[in-house]
């Protein structure tokens, strides 16, 4: 046994990278709440056992109270109301909201370890003071009762969505704030973005028993229910009295959404090898294209636990309901009312958020493109890989969107926290385009094979903790063997951008003499590719000094490796040797993963 351990061991490819002192706190929540259908209002009692894992010792915590953010006059109400393109959701809906619309959380009593504690509340966020410290290394019981009212629908949460489905509920529970090596990070909520601890979720909901509960959980009390067997009247005869209680556990989680509907029909796919997808959604105009749903995202499943890494639960919940498409551990909420591609996109888009948002919890406020930008890259591939596009096709619209944002002169840099964008369209080509060309070109920088080692290292490593910025760049850097963190010190805290040109070519006796030029000043290893008039190409790599190393040969053309370019250089003169009367053409970096704000002097073509 001790032989074929050793053995393993010494063969199988390491992997694991340190991940020094890292820490993260644990938090277990027990949930009970009664929901009244008629008033929209729910009393919760919630018991939540917080581990501090950090070096520190903890005198206060912090909550969000994210229905309080539904209230007219507002941080997200006069943030809507301000910022110069309003996301048309939201616009000044909540300042219009009756006191019956309005959302809110009180809280009736707060206690830790049996002693009542005293709090403040300002707008979504609660603070509270504790009675006594949580040291490191100990677990402490807080114990709380509230009352909330669940606000209409004007954002994610609420009741009676445009779909008419009653309840989407997101972000609709006391929620304990991260507290991170960077210290406590209870953002009001404005508009987006979550960051939350890992733990355990064991949720009851209590519902009239006409409505059907979907949630990202599996249910405990199946048998009790009928859930899923709603044609056997055997059950039915359990089911007399006027409330339900679901029981949902959610063995490891950052967040807890849940559903309900008296009208959703419960679809089941099995993944082979995969999770069972489960599908709920009401009967209407868009029901044919939810039937063909489940065939496809089976295809979809497979392809991206193949290039992103297995999928860790044993269930995925596709539920109709919300204001668009949103991503929850092992769930999602979308809208329904859509074309079959829309349909399928939405639901491979959310799902991948299970990879870069419900595995890889990274702080969305300052990463919001580590999640959005991983996520939209990595549901370009599976939507070509779905429809069949050569090609990298829906890829390239992220380069597209990149540029825009570039000539609108609105881009900030990609660091900047979610919140704080000028306007919703920088936030949006910054986290979403912006983010997902951070993959492709690091593809064109590392090689597409490393690339995908990188992203599999990255997911196995970091799975089930939050990792940054500088956990990822420790993934690629080692497992691409190259110096990295330039890339990310231009791509990530600057604006700045890339411009290659092909400046002059002229003939050197037998040889050819390319002058190159660096015009923007950030700086990038070039692929350059010679196409000769007899149809043959000759590929010549240009490395990067800071990058200390080269990526491999991507095909199967000859490749010349030639002298260092240097970021301090502006040109660079490249010998090849060729005769130019047999060149046809001359281009830089043909495959276009390289964000090139200006490919028109790319290109030579020799007449
Ligand atoms: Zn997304």
């Amino acid at each position: 046994m001790i032989k074929v351990l050793l053995y393993l061991t010494m063969t199988m490819p390491i992997i694991a990278f340190s991940q020094g002192n890292y820490w993260q706190q644990e938090v277990n929540y027990k949930m009970e709440i009664e929901v009244d259908v008629e008033r929209h209002k729910f009393n919760g009692h919630q018991t939540l056992y917080y581990t501090n894992n950090s070096p520190d010792t903890l005198f206060k915590v912090y909550y969000h109270l994210y229905f309080n953010a539904f209230q007219p006059d507002g941080m997200m109400d006069v943030r809507s109301r301000s910022i110069q393109d309003p996301d048309d959701r939201v616009m000044d809906r909540i300042s219009k909201l009756n006191d019956h619309e309005i959302g809110y959380h009180i809280i009736k009593t707060l206690s830790q370890d049996g002693t009542e504690l005293s709090y403040k509340i300002e707008y979504t966020v609660l603070e509270v003071q504790l009675a006594h410290p949580i040291f490191p290394g100990t677990t402490t019981e807080l114990n709380m009762d509230f009352k909330s009212q669940i606000p209409i629908q004007i954002r994610r949460s609420g009741r009676d969505n445009k779909e008419g489905i009653s309840y989407s509920m997101a972000q609709w529970y006391p929620k304990i704030a991260a507290y991170d090596a960077r210290g406590w990070h209870a953002d009001p909520y404005v508009a987006r973005e979550f960051y939350a601890p890992w733990g355990q979720f064991d949720v009851s909901i209590t519902i009239n028993r006409n409505y059907v509960v979907a949630a990202s959980g599996t249910l405990e009390n199946n048998n009790e229910i009928g859930y899923g067997y709603q044609d056997d009247p055997s059950i039915d005869k359990k089911n007399k009295g006027k409330m339900l209680t679901w029981h949902f556990i959610n063995e490891k989680a950052h967040d807890f959404m849940w559903a309900a509907d008296p009208d959703y029909i419960h679809q089941i796919a099995q993944v082979p090898k995969g999770p069972k997808l489960h599908f709920f959604y009401q009967q209407d105009r868009a029901t044919r294209n939810w039937k063909k749903l489940p065939e496809i995202l089976i295809a979809a499943f497979k392809y991206m636990n193949a290039h992103f890494g297995t999928y860790p639960f044993s269930d995925f919940y596709v539920i109709q309901g919300g204001d668009g498409g949103m991503e929850y551990p092992m769930s999602t909420l979308i809208t329904g009312h859509r074309d079959l591609l829309s349909l399928v996109g939405v639901t491979v888009h959310e799902a991948l958020h299970s990879w870069y948002q419900g595995v890889l919890a990274t702080n969305e406020s300052y990463y919001h493109w580590m999640d959005e930008g991983y996520t939209s890259y990595a549901s370009s591939l599976t939507m070509d890989y779905l429809i069949g596009a050569e090609n990298d096709r829906s890829n390239a619209e992220n380069y597209v969107n990149y540029f825009n944002l570039v000539s609108s002169g609105q881009e900030e840099p990609m660091s900047t926290h979610a919140d704080y964008f000028e306007t919703n369209f920088a936030y949006k080509r910054a986290a979403y385009s912006k983010g997902a060309v951070s993959l492709s070109q690091l593809g064109y920088i590392v090689g597409e094979t490393c690339l995908k080692e990188i992203l599999l290292n990255y997911f196995d490593q970091w799975k089930f903790k939050h990792p940054d910025i500088n956990d990822f760049i420790k993934v690629a850097e080692k497992t691409s063997s190259m110096e990295l963190d330039w890339y990310y010190d231009y791509w990530i805290y600057s604006t700045k951008t890339i411009d290659y040109a092909i400046q002059d070519v002229q003939p050197v006796g037998k040889s050819t003499q390319i002058k190159l030029q660096r015009i923007d000043p950030m700086p990038m290893p070039i692929d350059l590719v010679i196409t000769l008039k007899n149809g043959s190409k000759k590929c010549y790599y240009i490395p990067l000094g800071i990058m200390r190393a080269n990526k491999k040969s991507e095909n199967a053309m000859a490749r010349q490796i030639m002298k260092d370019w240097h970021w301090t250089h502006p040109s660079y003169d490249l010998f090849v040797k060729v005769n130019l009367d047999n060149i046809k053409s001359i281009e830089i970096d043909p495959s276009q993963r390289m964000a090139d704000i200006d490919r028109s002097n790319n290109s030579y073509l020799h007449e």
